[in-house]
């Protein structure tokens, strides 16, 4: 089995001065969980790896640079899960841990639960001794002077979602050379939206999931929206009920904008390898690496090949 992983930073409009970092960004994070797995990482550490990596990377609403909600704080959501076991890790609402997606796997592997959140994950975190830093070390400027010109917006979320904000989550599916799939998203949510507001990403089935019977998929979009088809659990139902990765991805999709007018992305992966990635909004910054190939895009369409020697 060879080894394959796709990224995602996110589906929205995003505008063309951030267009070159959050390419990069994706590119980087593929690289760093493809070569983790090429010296013998399992697929569940190359999603975790990959999305620190853009957690870390202030041109993505994760971890540093996430958006703020209404009162002007951060308040990040997370999940991971490993699709051998079917064990999922979650932590929603977490103010200033850099790195929420590992707080996920602690949850999934230190806990007898599937998600903690607010305080309670704090004090988890604290027990374990996962990296706190203060919130606003977490807030960019640029992110900061966006929320004050956006503040004006507090309703109609969803009709500006695709226009207005920006809202790079991040999310990770691999393959592994065993056959295991897992999947891992991070974000710092809506801006402006209510504080407490739990969106899609960290909620099991819906901005994630994974499963080695048919493969793993990672959501981005409108959280409600995606909330209420369950994204991640649909796409996989219909690559169980026989369709390739690309379709599957369109058709749920194309269902979620029908259903409830929703917009938004998907990255999935097959057991078999087969993968996708897909968006409905204006741009999705993703990037897949296999057998060291790199295939990337931002625009509807787009998929641009590279060669990768990866001992570079
Ligand atoms: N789905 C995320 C949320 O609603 C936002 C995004 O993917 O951009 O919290």
């Amino acid at each position: 089995m060879s080894a394959v992983i796709v990224v995602h930073g996110g589906a929205w409009a995003i505008p063309d001065d951030l267009a070159q970092a959050s390419v990069a960004g994706v590119k980087a994070a593929a690289r760093r969980g493809f070569l983790a797995m090429k010296t013998g990482a399992s697929a569940l550490e190359a999603v975790e790896l990959a999305v620190r990596t853009m957690e870390d990377d202030p041109v993505f609403d994760a971890g540093h640079g996430a958006v703020l909600n209404a009162d002007g704080e951060v308040e990040l959501d997370a999940i991971i899960m490993d699709g051998r076991t079917l064990a999922a890790g979650a932590v929603s609402c977490v103010r200033n841990i850099p790195n929420p997606v590992s707080l996920a796997r602690a949850v999934m592997e230190k806990t007898d639960h599937v998600m903690l959140t607010d305080r309670g994950a704090n004090r988890f975190a604290q027990s374990i001794g996962i990296q706190e830093v203060s919130p606003e070390s977490l807030v960019t400027e640029q992110e900061r002077r966006e929320w004050e010109k956006n503040r004006k917006y507090s309703s109609g979320v969803k009709d500006l979602f695709n226009s207005q904000w920006g809202h790079d989550t991040v999310g990770a599916v691999a393959l592994d050379c065993s056959g295991n799939v897992a999947c891992a998203t991070s974000t710092g949510g809506i801006r402006n939206k209510m504080v407490g507001r739990v969106g899609d990403s960290p909620v099991i089935g819906s901005g994630g999931y994974a499963d080695n019977l048919s493969g793993a998929a990672s959501c981005t979009g409108h959280g409600e929206s995606i909330l209420r088809v369950t994204l991640a659990r649909l796409i996989l139902f219909h690559m169980e009920q026989g369709k390739g990765t690309a379709e599957a991805v369109n058709v749920s999709l194309t269902y979620m904008g029908e259903r409830v007018r929703g917009g938004g992305g998907a990255i999935a992966v097959s057991r078999t390898g087969d993968w996708a990635a897909r968006f409905t909004t204006e741009r999705m910054a993703w990037a897949a690496l296999e057998e060291e190939r790199l295939t990337y895009g931002l625009n509807p369409g787009e998929a641009f090949k590279e060669p990768v020697n990866m001992l570079n």
